[in-house]
């Protein structure tokens, strides 16, 4: 009963302690006093007061002549000391009631006689305003008045009594505030330490094993889980994904779905808590924890949701801030890349540049990248680190290049060895488990397919997943560069009737491969009477057999010769490597080849020359000199025939 008076005592500010004596006794607390909120809490403080006066007093004869009795400011009875019969049915309690009422009232002392018994009620004051708290009175049958400074003086010493009970609880009621005070000062100073330590991680795991070791040494006793409806299981068994099932009976989903703090105490006490862990944008999981019955105190609960809280805004911070620094390095990659792709206009060292990219971005295992040619239906290996693969063809339908050629979506598989969806050279002999995969492609259609693998299953994130798609995007990009760079570069250096090459190619090639061979030949063909030709059948037949004599000429020669349209019906072709004799062999077989294959039939002369390292002056222009003069010759020979002018 104290224990609950005293809890619900009202707040006093304690005052500075006044030392006022030598034996240094504190007695500032003289001067506090009940007020009249703590009356109606103040029946036990009488009753032991009142106990402790009548043991302290026990010495007295009044005790065996009469009984002392004390009432409160509501008229009950609170203790009663002494021996004669005070039986109320013996008297009339009213008039008792009533007397006790009138000293309440007038502050005096009084008494009165009923049915044969002297009352002597007294006015108990309480220090400050003297106002009455209760009434001490004395019952009995023999009236004595000298017996009246007595009771005074008895009364004095009960309200003595009361007030160093006061005092007492008191001090005792300080003493726990002091104490609470304290552990709640400490526990705010823990809980600013974590808070702080909780804001500091900038990684998300951090700030998961930060909380968790924070709840550890806040609720020892208890079993905290954190169960998180994101993707960040950090291999610590207390994080766990929050999966919602019987959601009605789970107080973990109804927490993270009402966003509000569920409690359920079971049969034996054990309190359950679930709180959400939100932050500004979302709630990102829930903080459970279980503890045994007497291991919580109500003042936990508001350090546990401060915690929670926290470990939300630092979560979603440290979350945002992962990610931001994932697409800074992300843009800063695909940056780099694609700088680096651009400053290359050939296929095979863009793909190769791509492989040993993707290898250190990903950290990967081995990356190989195919190409897809149409005309044979089938992709190559054109760059790959794993070489027993490089230059391997494989049908358009075959593992996992076969399916992204298909759906023409990127592809992420976690674990080759347990979802084996198609067969893969590359994962078998590589021994790869974890596999991201993505198609190139250029106008929409697919021209390659990237693969990047690891020998560790699960090793690919879902952010690697998307960053190899954006990388592909910017490879393709690359590759359509690329393509229409050669394909421009083919148009330039090709004769568009003939399909030979043109007049400033041979030159830079004649040039080229007088640097570094030490000899070759030049055959400038010449078609005989063409004049003729055009004005008897037409410039379109004219166009024709001048087609008829080209092809004749590629034919003839072989893969490292040169042919080129030297202007109008005049054709030259340069063979490396060759000396003068073996190029009028050539030059003779076709001649033969036009003379008997061309319809309409139509000659043509050829002049030869040819250059070796020994020649004082080499230069494309002489060597051109020289086959022209021989052409001459041959015109002026009667033409079909040929002629060599050595230098
Ligand atoms: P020859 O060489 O035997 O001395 O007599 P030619 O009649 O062939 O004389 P020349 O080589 O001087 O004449 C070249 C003729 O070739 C002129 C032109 O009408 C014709 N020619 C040049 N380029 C083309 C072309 O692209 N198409 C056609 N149809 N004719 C062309
Ligand atoms: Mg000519
Ligand atoms: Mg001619």
């Amino acid at each position: 009963m104290v224990e609950r008076m005293k809890s619900n005592f009202a707040y006093r500010k304690t005052s500075p302690i006044e030392i006022t004596s030598a034996d240094s006794q504190p007695v500032w607390f003289n001067n506090e006093d009940i007020s009249d909120a703590d009356e109606p809490l103040l029946n036990p403080l009488l009753e032991n007061s009142f106990q402790q006066w009548a043991s302290e007093s026990e010495e007295l004869t009044l005790f065996e002549t009469g009984e002392f009795m004390l009432f409160n400011k509501a008229v009950q009875e609170i203790a009663a000391a002494g021996c004669i019969n005070t039986n109320k049915a013996d008297y009339n309690s009213t008039e008792l009631e009533a007397l006790i009422k009138d000293v309440l009232g007038s502050g005096q002392a009084g008494c009165t006689v009923i049915e044969n018994r002297y009352i002597t009620a007294i006015p108990i004051y309480r220090r400050k305003d003297k106002s009455v708290f209760c009434v001490f009175a004395y019952v009995t049958l023999v009236e004595s008045q000298q017996d009246r400074p007595l009771l005074q003086a008895c009364a004095r010493h009960f309200r003595c009594c009361f007030y160093q009970n006061f005092e007492l609880l008191y001090v005792k009621d300080l003493l726990l505030q002091q104490q609470r005070a304290d552990k709640e000062a400490d526990r705010r100073d823990e809980l600013f330490k974590a808070t702080k330590r909780l804001y500091n991680q900038i990684d998300v795991s951090s700030v998961l094993s930060e909380l968790l070791s924070s709840l550890e040494s806040f609720y020892p006793s208890s079993e905290v889980v954190l169960f998180l409806s994101q993707d960040h299981l950090n291999g610590d068994p207390r994080v766990r994904p929050l999966i919602f099932k019987n959601i009605e009976h789970d107080p973990v989903a109804k927490a993270f779905l009402n966003e509000k703090s569920v409690t359920e105490h079971d049969r034996d006490g054990t309190l359950r808590l679930a709180v959400p862990m939100t932050g500004k944008q979302a709630a990102y999981g829930v903080l459970y924890m279980t503890i045994g019955p007497g291991k919580w105190d109500e003042s936990d609960l508001a350090a546990f949701l401060i915690l929670a809280d926290t470990s939300g805004f630092a979560f979603e911070n440290a979350k945002l801030y992962e990610q931001s620094n994932l697409l800074i390095n992300e843009l800063r990659l695909i940056n780099e890349l694609t700088k680096r792709l651009n400053q290359s206009l050939k296929l095979k060292e863009i793909f190769q540049f791509a492989t040993s990219e993707l290898l250190t971005i990903f950290d990967a295992d081995y990356c190989c990248i195919l190409q897809l040619n149409k005309d044979k239906n089938e992709f190559a290996v054109v760059s790959s680190n794993f070489s027993a693969l490089s230059s391997e063809v494989f049908s358009p339908d075959y593992g996992f290049c076969g399916m992204v050629y298909r759906t023409r979506e990127p592809l992420i598989i976690s674990d080759y060895w347990h979802t084996r969806v198609v067969t893969s050279k590359l994962m078998d002999n590589t021994s790869s488990r974890s596999l991201i995969a993505a198609p190139i492609l250029v106008d929409g259609e697919v021209v390659g397919v990237i693969l990047v693998t690891h020998k560790a299953a699960s090793f690919f994130s879902y952010e690697n997943y998307k960053l190899l798609q954006v990388m592909s995007t910017h490879i393709g990009l690359a590759v359509t560069n690329a393509s229409l760079h050669a394909e421009v570069r083919r148009m330039v250096i090709t004769d568009n009737l003939t399909g030979l090459h043109a007049r400033h190619y041979l030159n830079e090639q004649i040039q080229r491969r007088q640097r570094k061979d030490v000899f070759g030949a030049l055959i400038l063909v010449d078609i005989d009477f063409f004049k003729r030709v055009n004005d008897t059948y037409g410039h379109q037949v004219g166009d024709r057999i001048l087609i008829q004599v080209s092809e004749i000429i590629r034919s003839t020669i072989r893969q490292g010769d040169i042919a080129a349209r030297w202007g109008g019906e005049e054709l030259a072709v340069y063979l490396p490597g060759i000396k003068a004799e073996q190029a009028y062999r050539i030059a003779e077989r076709i001649r033969l080849h036009v003379e008997n294959e061309t319809e309409p039939v139509v000659t043509v002369s050829c002049g030869v020359s040819e250059w070796t390292f020994e020649d004082e002056k080499i230069s494309v222009e002489s060597l051109f000199y020289r086959a022209d003069m021989a052409l001459y010759e041959a015109k002026n020979n009667g033409r079909n025939c040929i002629y060599i002018r050595q230098s």
